[in-house]
């Protein structure tokens, strides 16, 4: 009988314990502000078949006053591009801070590697030993990533039309071993679909011949993605305020085509595949 009388009593005193206690209120932050984390380069993103995608590719940065003018058209157009850095052409605290500009701006711009030395052996392009040299190739490449502090692993190889993404190789047989090695590390190397050439110092194409170019490309089919036109230029043909206008020209006329959507390379398809 004891025994029973004390277990009564306990529950009791556990039931009169639990009555008694206040629910603990939940955590309200009553000043709390949600801020969406700032996109970081290489962050995948959706594609819409629908839309043909642009991706404009300025190579040799930092080239200025090429550089900071077509930055600037870019900018003024509200459109995204690509920059492919060299890290030898880094020389002096302005070229340093036009790099710093270059990677501090993502989403806007993106900062891709396209060498130190940009092929460059005593002095001089000397594309054919370069490649030959794999090894010390892939060395450059990991140097200007390191030296320059490049965020994402996308390449493109001084003097060559070359891709390469997971295992699949396509350009010139001298750049092969290159390719496979920077393949195996994970690198991305992006060629491109067309170019706007350079005529000496100057862009060789008329405004109205590059939007040709563009349509004629995407009408073809023949882009290395679908849908998607990579195109290829030099920061130092738009230095000139004419040739600045024919650039901002060029990117009027494509912006009113609803179906074009200007994007970084991190947004390439062969880049975001895993
Ligand atoms: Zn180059």
């Amino acid at each position: 009988m004891s025994i029973i009388k004390t277990t009564i009593g306990l529950i009791t005193i556990i039931s009169l314990a639990a009555c008694n206690s206040k629910p603990t209120p939940p955590t309200v932050k009553k000043d709390s502000i949600i801020v969406a984390a700032a996109p970081k380069p290489g962050d995948p993103i959706k594609l819409d078949s629908s839309k043909r995608y642009i991706y404009l590719t300025w190579d040799d940065s930092p080239q200025p006053p090429g550089t900071t003018v077509s930055k600037g058209v870019f900018h003024q157009q509200g459109v995204k591009a690509t920059f492919f850095v060299v890290g030898s052409n880094q020389v002096g605290p302005f070229k340093t801070r036009v790099v710093d500009s270059l990677r501090n701006a993502y989403p806007e711009f993106l900062m891709a590697n396209h060498s130190y030395s940009h092929a460059k052996i005593n002095g001089k392009d000397n594309y054919s030993l370069f490649y030959k040299r794999a090894d010390s190739a892939v060395v450059d490449f990991l140097k200007n990533e390191k030296e320059l502090n490049v965020g994402v692993k996308i390449i493109r190889l001084p003097g060559n039309n070359s891709w390469a993404g997971k295992g699949k190789i396509q350009g010139p047989k001298s750049t092969l071993e290159v390719c496979k090695r920077l393949d195996s590390l994970g690198y991305k190397i992006i060629g491109w679909d067309i170019e706007w050439n350079q005529n000496k110092t100057v862009p060789k194409e008329s405004v109205d011949e590059m939007v040709k170019k563009v349509n004629d490309k995407f009408e073809s089919g023949y882009t290395f993605e679908q849908n998607c036109l990579v195109i290829l230029s030099h920061d130092r043909l738009f230095a000139k305020p004419q040739y600045a206008d024919s650039l901002s020209k060029f990117i009027s006329i494509l912006k009113k085509d609803p179906r074009n959507v200007f994007e970084t390379l991190d947004h390439y398809p062969l880049v975001m595949r895993k």
